[in-house]
Parts: structure tokens; C-alpha cells; sequence
């Protein structure tokens, strides 16, 4: 089949090289450069965690994704993810349940006590009255290498071709066929669209207006020195166990601690700037200094604010039909990196008319979408 894959973040590459190893003819086609800093998968890192308390299904699927992150290391002969472990801070009785979860759906993960974490993790300030489940199979994604991993994949194979910095303005998914700004038309056997919080905007508007758009606020920060032997030994911790959600990856392979919380995280009408407003900076600053002893503005090397789009019936993701061969992946979500790999076959499964594969993430519309990532 000859496909075409619009976007270049990480669901389009990854769909594209499910696509590839499947034998089929691809196309890639991008408004920016493959891959391009503005898109929401571009950035340092982000967290892969399997735990979705009370979502069987979903920490199920997060640990087949973890599973494919490896082949997938392989597959491009190339290191991005730091197994440094996840940390989630919660009610003990949470707690305790989220290691049976996570035990009984084949992860390893274990309780640590209030007293345990002060004794593990003394640079951070964390309620004395939770536990956290501390899980192995998890750790923190090295985006942008994800990124140039796979676009470099993709370059050397001899059915693939990339299109750089060609916006498309109309997809018809009847015919397969993708217009691109300057009037070239790609016409192929499939499509797969996958424009990240950019949607709204070559999606038809019955899709469109169902699609919430987000931005959220993060501070890169460098740790002090003599505490950078304690943060190296940090997992990627995606809930402090705070009433603003707040969350962080620690500073592993040379990048910085990224702080941000769900309280920065809000609605927004129109996809602009990635600026960080000062007021946004100061509400982090204020929330971490409670979390993080020491914290201060010589910490603070700078910040950015991204964005994503969920689906406004369920919060979460959506994958929508767009007639033919032609399916979108309508809405990344807030926690789509780390599901990625399942999302992209079972995008390329749908395009080729199989049964989506059951260990795969066949049904996408479970993929959680929280506050948290
Ligand atoms: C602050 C923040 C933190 C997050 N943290 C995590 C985390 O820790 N773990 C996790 O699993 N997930 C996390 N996520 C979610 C995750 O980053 C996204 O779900 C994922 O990166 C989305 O990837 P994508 O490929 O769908 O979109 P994108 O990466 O945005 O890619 C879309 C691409 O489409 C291109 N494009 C757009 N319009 C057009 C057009 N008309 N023509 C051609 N090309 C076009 C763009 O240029 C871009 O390259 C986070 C999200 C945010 C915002």
C-alpha cells in the first residue's frame, strides 16, 4: 500500500514505521521540519509510568508499552529511555492498592513508607502522612532523542519518504488523497493524521468543535550540586501527592529537573505563543518552593508552555474515522508519549483493515487522559 502519514511528532513517526516494517510505501508530510520544536512531543523528556490507579487496562497496555520502548531501542540502535523508575506519592491504602495493580498485571512495584520516603528522598518535602508506590518498569523518555531516532530510521529506508516543511490544508478520506498548501496532492491508499494540538485546524469542523484545547506551564531548572547525587538516584515522579498535582522528572542524562502541576495546566482558544507568562512562573515557583528544600530562583533556568488537545465527552484521547482509509488520531491528550508505540499500530491496524491487534491498545478510547502525565 502506499500510505500518507500528516504530523511528524511522535504518534505520526512511529505510525509511519509500524507502516514500514509492515512492507508499505510512506509518505511523512510535516508543516515544519521532521521533527519540529514546536511540536508537543518535542521537548527533553517525558515520564512513561505503568500505574493508572483503578485503570486495569491501562496499566496493562502502559507495561506493553514500556515492553515495545525496548524493541524499539533496538529496532533504532539507539538509547533513549532512562529506566529510572516512577514514584507515586498517595494515600497509603492508594498506595497499597497500586502495588497489587500493578504486581498483578506483571510490572514489579513496591510500597514505600512515609518515613521511607524522607529517608530516600530527603530533597524532597513530601506529606508525612502518604506512601507512594515506587515501580521499576517505568522512567523517563528522552523525547527529542525519541524524535531524531526514528526520523533518522525512517530516512534510511528506501520506501519512505519525508516532506519537510509542507503544511497540508485538506485531507478526503474517501479518496485517500492529502492537499498540501503550495496545491501538490499526495494520493495514496491510506492516511493517517496525527497533528497533534494543531487538530482543530485541518480536521472536519463536526470533529473540530468536540476537541478541547489545553496549555500547560513548565519550569527547566538545574539542581544545586551537592544535592545532584541524590536527584540522579530520583525516579520520574508523576503525582508529589499535592492538591495542585503537582509533578516532576528529575535531571537524568544531562537534562534539566522539569517542574509542573495540573493548577498550570488550563483551557485556551487558539494555539499561539509558547512563552511562559510571568504570573504562571511565579505560581510554580511558589508551589515547588513548598515541595523542593532550597528551591529558588537561582534554580530556574528557564520554561515553556505547550499544548494538547482531549476530547471534551471523555477528557482523554480520541481516534476518529475520516471515511475510507483515512483515520486521525483527533486528540493526543496529556499522556499520550509513553502509549505511543500501541497507539501507532493500532492507527496503522485500522488503516490496513485488520482487527486491531488485542495486545495492542485496541481500544484507544481507554487511554486515560490526566492531569497528570
Ligand atoms: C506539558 C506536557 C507534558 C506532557 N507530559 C507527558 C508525559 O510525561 N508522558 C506522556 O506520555 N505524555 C505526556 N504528554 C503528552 C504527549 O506529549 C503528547 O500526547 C504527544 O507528544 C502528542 O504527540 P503527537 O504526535 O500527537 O503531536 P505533536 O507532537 O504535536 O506532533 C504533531 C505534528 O503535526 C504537525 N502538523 C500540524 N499541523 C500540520 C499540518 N496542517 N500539516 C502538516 N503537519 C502538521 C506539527 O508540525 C507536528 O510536528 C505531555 C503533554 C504536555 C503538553
Amino acid at each position: 500500500m502506499r500510505v500518507t502519514v500528516v504530523g511528524g511528532g511522535v504518534i505520526a513517526l512511529l505510525t509511519a514505521v509500524e507502516f514500514t516494517l509492515d512492507g508499505h510505501r510512506v509518505t511523512v508530510v510535516d508543516q515544519g521540519p521532521i521533527p519540529y520544536s514546536r511540536a508537543t512531543s518535542f521537548d527533553q523528556h517525558r515520564i512513561i509510568r505503568a500505574l493508572h490507579p483503578d485503570d486495569p487496562p491501562a496499566t496493562a497496555a502502559a507495561l506493553r508499552a514500556h515492553r515495545r520502548w525496548l524493541e524499539l531501542e533496538d529496532l533504532f540502535a539507539t538509547r533513549f529511555y532512562e529506566r529510572v523508575g516512577a514514584l507515586t506519592v498517595l494515600p497509603p491504602a492508594a498506595a497499597e492498592a497500586g502495588v497489587l495493580l500493578l504486581t498483578g498485571a506483571g510490572g514489579r512495584a513496591r510500597t514505600l513508607t512515609a518515613a521511607e520516603l524522607a529517608d530516600r528522598y530527603p530533597h524532597l518535602a513530601l506529606d508525612s502522612g502518604f506512601d507512594a508506590v515506587l515501580e521499576d518498569d517505568a522512567g523517563v523518555l528522552l523525547a527529542e532523542r525519541v524524535l531524531a531516532a526514528c526520523a533518522g530510521w525512517l530516512r534510511w529506508q528506501p520506501d519512505v519518504s519525508l516532506i519537510e516543511h509542507r503544511p497540508v490544508v485538506a485531507v478526503d478520506g474517501e479518496r485517500g488523497r492529502v492537499s498540501l498548501a503550495d496545491g501538490q496532492v499526495l494520493d495514496g491508499d491510506g492516511v493517517v493524521v496525527a497533528v497533534g494540538p494543531w487538530a482543530r485546524r485541518l480536521l472536519p469542523e463536526r470533529i473540530a468543535k468536540s476537541l478541547v484545547l489545553h496549555r500547560q506551564s513548565l519550569l527547566y531548572c538545574r539542581v544545586p550540586a551537592a544535592a545532584a547525587e541524590a536527584w540522579a538516584a530520583t525516579p520520574a515522579v508523576p503525582a508529589l501527592g499535592t492538591r495542585r498535582g503537582a509533578w516532576l522528572i528529575p535531571p537524568v542524562a544531562g537534562t534539566a529537573l522539569k517542574l509542573t502541576s495540573a493548577a498550570v495546566c488550563h483551557r485556551t482558544d487558539d494555539l499561539t505563543d509558547h512563552v511562559t507568562p510571568e504570573y504562571r512562573q511565579r505560581e510554580l515557583a511558589v508551589e515547588f518552593g513548598d515541595l523542593l528544600p532550597g528551591f529558588g530562583p537561582a534554580w530556574v533556568l528557564g520554561s515553556k508552555d505547550c499544548y494538547y488537545l482531549s476530547y471534551a465527552e471523555t477528557g482523554g484521547p480520541l481516534v476518529v474515522s475520516l471515511g475510507g482509509p483515512a483515520h486521525a488520531y483527533a486528540a493526543c491528550g496529556g499522556s499520550s508519549f509513553k502509549f505511543a508505540p500501541l497507539i501507532a499500530r493500532t492507527l496503522a491496524d485500522r488503516v490496513l483493515g485488520r482487527v486491531p491487534d488485542p495486545t495492542g491498545l485496541a481500544a484507544l478510547d481507554a487511554v486515560p487522559l490526566d492531569a497528570t502525565p
